[in-house]
């Protein structure tokens, strides 16, 4: 954990992939409106950074390993807000060429991951009358081409969003998914395994949506009062549909 411990006078969010792209714009726009923010993903030298310019506490995580998840969750008496956002795709394969391994990767990032932060934290986000917002993808509701790993993960994150919003109607927490459209961000890097011009061609000569543009419709939802539950939101850039 860095050194800013975490205050008991403040609401308290957990941003997951909260090194880079929508995770820090959204550790960024929360703390701005005065939430204090968990900053949380794995690579250590980033996430102490973002902590720093927000005010913010780090703590390393890896939403595929349950010993990390639970490490986590024992550091904190509260939590008003979980972002599920740490994810991602890799790999453009058809079914035909699918490399298993990307396909278990995808899964356990964006759905196991999102299952364990949730479980672990349902308990606190309850108590404190809180929000669990899951960054879901135009992915998960959009098949394309090359995408079906991505698809197949997406589309279960949104499976498991909406059936965690069923389980839980009339207590107190309120559950939204975020579907944002192509945002320039390291996602394609990733994607492409590090080759920089297959992931720049991505956003090349195009309207993209910013980190930014997402982050704000993400502390948008959480700044609904606590009877008002959005559910989805569809958020792409102008050119894209
Ligand atoms: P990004 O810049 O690559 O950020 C991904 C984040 O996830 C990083 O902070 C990374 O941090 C974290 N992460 C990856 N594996 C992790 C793990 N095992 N444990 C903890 N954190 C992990 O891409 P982004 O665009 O901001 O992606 C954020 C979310 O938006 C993802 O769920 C993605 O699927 C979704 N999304 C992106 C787009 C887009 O066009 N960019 C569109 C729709 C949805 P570390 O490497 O430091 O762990």
């Amino acid at each position: 954990m860095s050194s800013m411990s975490i205050p008991n006078d403040k609401k308290i969010a957990v941003v997951t992939g909260a090194s880079s792209g929508i995770g820090k714009a959204t550790a960024a726009a929360l703390a701005q409106e005065g939430w204090h923010v968990v900053v949380a993903a794995r690579r250590k030298d980033k996430i102490e950074a973002v902590a720093r310019e927000t005010g913010g506490t780090a703590i390393e995580l890896d939403v595929t390993s349950q010993e990390s998840v639970d490490a986590l969750a024992s550091q904190l008496d509260r939590v008003d807000l979980l972002v599920n956002n740490a994810g991602g795709a890799k790999g453009m394969e058809s079914v035909k060429d699918a490399d298993l391994e990307d396909w278990q990767w995808m899964y356990d990032v964006n759905v196991l991951g999102t299952v364990r932060m949730t479980r672990a934290l349902l308990d606190k986000l309850i108590a404190a009358e809180g929000h669990v917002i899951n960054i879901g993808s135009m992915a998960a509701f959009t098949a394309y081409a090359g995408g079906a790993g991505y698809n197949a993960a997406k589309f279960g994150e949104g499976a498991l969003t909406r059936v965690l919003r069923l389980e839980h109607v009339g207590d107190p927490v309120r559950v939204t998914q975020i579907d944002p459209g192509r945002v320039e961000t390291d996602f394609s890097l990733v994607r492409f395994k590090g080759d920089q011009e297959k992931a720049d061609a991505v956003y090349a000569d195009k309207l993209n949506l910013s980190a930014a543009d997402v982050a704000e419709a993400i502390r948008w939802a959480a700044a609904q009062p606590k009877h008002v539950n959005i559910d989805r939101i569809h958020i792409m850039p102008r050119d894209q549909a």
